[in-house]
């Protein structure tokens, strides 16, 4: 039986990043940048008024001065104004290189062809060339998730079709025949598969992917058949990851012709896992509870998809614990946690967890914490994920 870590060992020496692509801007939402965004010329490229009013000689005193002239955004440079004289101009306008202040209407009163400024003409109001990023800097780092932020950044620089990490081709097969469709009421002995759109949503929420899902028994020959044809990145298969007389996958995978590199782990939820690859194709077998699969996701499948990403994986941080140490076992347990900032220290609170079929502390728990070896300065390890997310 493997450690947690060395099952992460595993996957980090077997595991290797897809080939980049390039998407459409607006497609690009939500992946990984797979190369480095560098400002394109200085931002601003030229000195921009920052309001509406008057551009002077700079350091002009208060006074009248005559009104020569106009700027308004998208007119090229004007020539800087000279004593005695005033040119109205207007946010986003582009000001001459130097010798020009600002006052604005604000601090101004107009009679005719002439202005009264009631202060002095000052460089405060100008967005400076470069005051923001020199052409060259770096604005975003490989790997950095395209948020909407991000977006308008890369437009602003001209990078219409960024080259982001590879989408993974994932298929998730759901075993057990006691399984029916949420949307079903079930009858005796069946229930709902709640791991079918809890893969989905934990896959969305982390990252680009491409996901199959299918349903099926426990039938050895019906999974080969159902995912002999399949050549994509990822195979998951839910259920049947343990020794019991209707536990297959461990026979699936074979027959498919995975090599296994893990069978057991030591950890709680999640001892019996599967893992193991075929050419770029990682698989997984995860047990069918619910909860296995959720903390199986967080140690190794995200590990894996960060990894297909270009992403450095993910590190555990330190939390100081609020209320009673939950128990220990002889293996590793991840015990579902919320992690929340409070007066400058991040504090977890254990959630209330039965088993690992019990969902219903669940849809609160933003880390998992690593409950086993003795805590540093009273310190707990633990692996965060949704909006602790960087
Ligand atoms: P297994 O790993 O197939 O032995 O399943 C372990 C437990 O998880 C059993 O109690 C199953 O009924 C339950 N289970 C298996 N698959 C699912 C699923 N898709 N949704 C909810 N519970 C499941
Ligand atoms: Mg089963």
């Amino acid at each position: 039986m493997l450690s947690v870590d060395e099952v992460c060992s595993l996957i980090d020496r077997e595991v290797r990043p897809g080939p980049p692509v390039r998407l459409p801007l607006a497609l690009a939402l939500g992946h990984y940048l797979a190369e480095e965004i560098r400002a394109d010329a200085d931002m601003p490229a030229f000195d921009r008024a920052a309001i509406d009013g008057y551009a002077l000689p700079e350091n002009a005193l208060p006074g009248w001065y005559k009104v020569v002239g106009e700027v308004t955004p998208g007119m090229p440079p004007f020539s800087a104004p000279t004593s005695g004289t005033a040119v109205k101009i207007f946010t986003g306008s582009a000001l001459p290189g130097s010798g020009v202040g600002l006052v604005m209407v604000e601090e101004t009163e107009s009679e005719g062809q002439k202005v009264l400024t009631r202060v002095a003409a000052s460089g405060r109001h100008v967005r400076a060339r470069g005051s923001q990023a020199k052409r060259g800097q770096l604005l975003l780092a490989v790997g950095t998730r395209v948020n909407p932020g991000a977006i308008a950044l890369l437009a602003s620089v001209g990078v219409t079709s960024p080259l982001v990490s590879n989408t993974p081709k994932i298929m998730h097969l759901v075993t057990g025949s006691e399984l029916v469709g949420a949307d079903l009421d079930p009858s005796a002995g069946f229930i709902r598969d709640s791991n079918s759109p809890l893969m989905a949503a934990l896959i969305a929420e982390a990252g680009p992917g491409t996901l199959t899902q299918r349903r099926g028994s426990e039938s050895v020959d019906e999974a080969v058949d159902a995912l002999e044809s399949f050549d994509g990145d990822m195979l998951l298969i839910s259920g049947g990851a343990s020794v019991g007389a209707y536990d297959g996958s461990m026979q699936i995978l074979r027959r498919l012709g995975f090599a296994i590199h893990c069978s057991k782990v030591r950890s709680r939820p999640g001892k019996p896992l599967l893992f193991a690859t075929r050419d770029r194709c990682a698989a997984f077998g995860l047990p069918g509870n619910p909860l296995s699969h959720f903390v199986c996701f967080h140690l190794f499948i995200r590990r894996t998809l960060d990894i297909m990403w270009g992403r450095v994986p993910q590190r555990m941080i330190r939390v100081h614990l609020d209320g009673d140490r939950p128990p220990t076992d002889p293996r590793e347990t991840w015990w579902p946690a919320r992690v929340s900032a409070e007066a400058g220290s991040l504090i977890a609170k254990a959630l209330p967890w039965k088993d690992s079929s019990d969902l219903t502390g669940l849809a609160l728990a933003n880390a998992l914490l690593r409950i086993g070896s003795s805590p540093t300065n009273g310190m707990f390890e633990a692996l965060v994920f949704g909006n602790f997310v960087p």
